[in-house]
């Protein structure tokens, strides 16, 4: 078996898993090359009220790659997370939002759109991460009323009364919060009043399988109810068809984002869009 494996006496086990650590270096090297080198973008998703008024954008980072093309996230951030890269990923996500969102202010148009910024749990749990972002919001002189947090489940689990503290000190600066990906992660109904959290987000496989069978429209409908009893906002992730947005409306979900209206796009396409 293991041992037949390899004739230098490498089982396949080891070799492949020789192959993934070094892969996730590679990967890692990139990263920091990439940032450095200014390869990272940000494209935007409008968020808007279900009665069609664009409420702000989600930011999303893509990589730029030389010869790859536009790379998704879904392929670096994992990788970003178990390598501490993103840390300095996170706080230049925080900076750039943060500046198009300064620039927002000086137009009429513009001035009330939100700008939503996903925030990896090492990045939330560093212990400066307040001031990361009451400086980000300072040096680029953007409203900290205009700017949302988006935190996962997982992020909430550990030292809830740390992490309330610090959701509360943002909040009192004017930031407020989504819970992302609501319903996929380990949902613990006991911290969700106990958190300052302004809005959940049902994620994306619920709103796919409201039309399918299974149960995700009777989800959908217990988020929406949860987040009357607690004063939230509900935003539903991942709307692709007229007919997911009109069931959400009918169920009294207030917000969506999705296909329907746009998919993220660079800053430049934006205005044709509000
Ligand atoms: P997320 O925060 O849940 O973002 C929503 C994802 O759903 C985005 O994928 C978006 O493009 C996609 N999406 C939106 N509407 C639709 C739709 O109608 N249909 C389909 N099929 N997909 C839709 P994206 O941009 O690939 O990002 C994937 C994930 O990567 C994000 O999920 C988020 O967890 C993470 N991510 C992206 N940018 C950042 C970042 O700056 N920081 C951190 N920490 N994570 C990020
Ligand atoms: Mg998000
Ligand atoms: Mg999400
Ligand atoms: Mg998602």
């Amino acid at each position: 078996q293991a041992k037949a494996a390899g004739r230098n006496g490498m089982s396949l086990f080891d070799a492949a898993m020789h192959a993934r650590v070094s892969a996730r270096a590679t990967l890692e090297a990139d990263l920091r090359l990439a940032l450095n080198r200014g390869e990272f973008v940000l494209y935007y998703q409008p968020q808007l009220h279900v009665d069609g008024r664009v409420m702000g954008v989600e930011a999303l980072v893509r990589w730029n790659h030389p010869l790859r093309g536009l790379v998704s996230p879904m392929e670096f951030i994992a990788v970003a997370e178990e390598t501490n890269m993103i840390l300095p990923l996170g706080a230049w996500v925080m900076e750039e939002a943060c500046r198009l969102l300064a620039r927002w202010a000086s137009d009429p148009r513009t001035e009330m759109l939100e700008m939503a910024v996903n925030v990896s749990t090492a990045q939330f749990h560093r212990p400066d991460f307040v001031e990361q972002v009451l400086e980000a919001l300072a040096r680029t002189g953007a409203r900290p009323d205009r700017l949302r947090l988006e935190l996962t489940e997982s992020l909430l689990l550990t030292d809830v009364e740390g992490t309330a503290k610090k959701m509360q000190r943002l909040r009192e600066a004017g930031v407020s919060f989504s819970l992302d990906d609501f319903g996929t992660g380990y949902s613990s109904l006991s911290y969700l009043h106990r958190l300052p959290l302004d809005q959940l987000k049902i994620d994306r496989s619920f709103i796919r399988e409201a039309f399918m069978e299974g149960h995700g429209a009777a989800i959908v409908r217990i988020i929406v109810a949860l987040g009357k009893a607690l004063k939230m906002s509900v935003l539903a992730e991942g709307v692709e068809t007229a007919e997911q947005l009109s069931f959400i409306r009918s169920e009294g979900c207030g917000y969506y984002q999705g296909y329907l209206f746009s998919k993220p796009v660079p800053e430049a396409e934006l205005a044709s869009l509000f």
